[in-house]
């Protein structure tokens, strides 16, 4: 079928007038997406989450922002073009800023990240920020401003040519990111960093659901949960690695008083979606199928089995906002936060003034008691983690057994092999605070640390790292820790715990373990002994 030629071009007309925002100003155009999407774009690419919805909906966004142009008069033009151009100069800075300080930029950024950077205060993220921002990383920075600026002398002079043909093939990518855009919007909306930034942080104590518990009556005088922080198995000598740097957590094991867990994964591999999937029953997996707060939390059904809670942390109960693991400890009957002390200042407290305030807590006569310890353990920035005698590895150690690193990066391995000694002290003193009672203590890591394990240029652990990262990152260290008492009192839990050190876990379902230890029979007429590592 032929159009007639006036209707034919009408249709050229209509095409014309739409796609004209991108075609009179085309080098704006050009220069916008390159700007505002292109490192998004990047970044997915590299970490291989390229989503179906980031280029259309750029393309979109775009648009919309070169259609001022064409409806302005001349006189205002000219400003808009550059306020346009500024501003989204800064976002591309901020963009390449955050990708070498976080491996995400504003438009990627996950759910997690936007957590993590939330629930640490403006100290922590000084601290994060000195740990990443190296000289190099600056450097990059430097090159992509000069890059913008390289971009805006050759593109401000560059001209297009387009013909029917080029117009109606942009106006067909036009229309389909229109239809993607509004086809995707609820992915659109949620990863919006605004949207996440108000998403509220619920007070958990509204949300009790006042269980019923049915329980052998077996208590345990004291159990005590110490939730490590970014340990690694590979970094511990418990675990064969060959720098001796459990010695005491290794002569607790020769005694017989310490089990060392062989094969623990973690479900996640960040703090919060970690703690959330030991202190719930929600799984990272379940992503938002279900509310998090809604689910069921270990401190209330320990609560409603008789024992009294108490939450001592030396990681921050606030950060710029509510923090999601500060929720927890608002569930126990009493908590004590180390940092509290600090507020407003480099926070370096050691995790060993969590050691009198634990000390406390045993003293008074209540029983049963839950306590959970929550430490700093070996969190970036790794020299702050440990007093001065503690240091006794350096990068010289290291020129043999880590020969692929460079000198600054065997600085690092040493300086988190101090902290794993550290720990290990803070660990074992904790657990001899506990000897003559009856107790037991179970000791499990958040999440691990990549030390330069998938990568000889990087170290941490990140959500936007490649899988090998991940793996390396799910691999912790757990162990139980039992006294005479205990032994005497709880034979039979004691020797679960003997006979299942080469069990298969994962994290998320430690809660059930732990009620395993409680003496939990059901909860709400249902029993999780399935779900415990002890068989
Ligand atoms: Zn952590």
């Amino acid at each position: 079928m032929e159009f007639a030629p006036s209707r034919k071009q009408f249709w050229i007309n209509v095409v014309r007038l739409f796609v004209r925002p991108v075609t009179c100003q085309t080098a704006f155009f050009l220069l916008l997406f390159t700007l505002l999407v292109l490192p998004d774009v990047l970044t997915e690419s590299i970490c291989s989450t390229l989503s179906f919805y980031r280029i259309p909906t750029g393309l979109f966004v775009c648009y919309l922002l070169s259609l001022p142009v064409v409806l302005l008069s001349s006189m205002f033009r000219r400003s808009y073009k550059t306020t346009i151009g500024i501003l989204a100069s800064i976002l591309f800075v901020v963009d390449i800023y955050m990708l070498i300080l976080y491996g995400q930029t504003l438009g990627t950024v996950s759910k997690e990240s936007i957590s993590a950077i939330l629930a640490t205060n403006p100290a922590e993220a000084y601290e994060f920020a000195s740990v990443y921002l190296t000289t190099d990383r600056l450097l990059v920075v430097v090159v992509s401003v000069s890059l913008v600026l390289i971009l805006f002398y050759y593109v401000k002079n560059l001209h297009f040519r387009w013909n029917n043909i080029s117009r109606g093939v942009l106006a067909a990518l036009l229309l389909l990111s229109v239809y993607s855009t509004i086809g995707q919007w609820s992915k659109v909306v949620e990863s919006n960093i605004y949207y996440l930034l108000t998403k509220e942080c619920p007070d958990l104590r509204e949300y009790r659901q006042n269980p019923t518990v049915v329980s052998d009556g077996e208590y345990v005088d004291n159990i005590v949960v110490i939730i490590g922080e970014s340990f690694s198995k590979y970094q511990s000598s418990l675990y064969g690695y060959e720098k001796e740097t459990n010695p005491l957590l290794g002569e607790l094991r020769a005694d017989s008083s310490l089990y060392v867990y062989e094969n623990i994964t973690s479900a996640c591999v960040t703090t919060i979606p970690s703690m959330k999937s030991i202190m719930m029953a929600y799984t990272d997996s379940m992503g938002d199928s279900i509310e998090w707060y809604r689910c069921l939390t270990l401190l209330e059904v320990m609560q409603k089995t008789g024992y009294r809670t108490y939450w001592l942390s030396n990681q921050s109960k606030t950060g710029l906002y509510d923090n999601e693991v500060g929720r927890f400890a608002d569930l126990c009957d009493e908590q004590f936060f180390v940092g509290d002390k600090y507020s407003g200042m480099v926070r370096d407290s050691k995790d060993e003034e969590l050691l009198p305030l634990f000390e406390d807590c045993l003293s008074n006569d209540t029983t049963p008691k839950f306590i959970v310890l929550h430490l700093m353990g070996s969190h970036a920035e790794y020299d702050k983690r440990y007093p001065a005698e503690y240091g006794k590895y350096n990068s010289d150690d290291y020129v043999e057994s880590h020969s692929h690193l460079s000198s600054s990066n065997r600085d690092v391995v040493a300086q988190y092999d101090n902290t794993v000694l550290y720990n290990d002290y803070v660990v074992s003193e904790l657990m001899k605070r506990v000897l003559a009672k009856d107790a037991v203590v179970l000791y499990l890591s958040d999440h691990g640390e990549d030390v330069f394990r998938s990568s000889c240029d990087y170290c941490g652990h990140a959500t936007e790292r490649s899988e090998q990262h991940k793996n390396v990152v799910r691999q912790i260290p757990l162990m139980f820790y039992t006294t005479p008492l205990f032994r005497d009192r709880h034979s039979a839990l004691q020797h679960k715990i003997e006979s299942s050190v080469k069990n298969p876990y994962r994290t998320d379902s430690i809660m059930y373990t732990i009620m395993d230890m409680a003496g939990v029979e059901t909860v709400n007429g249902v029993s999780y002994k399935h779900k415990s590592l002890l068989k």
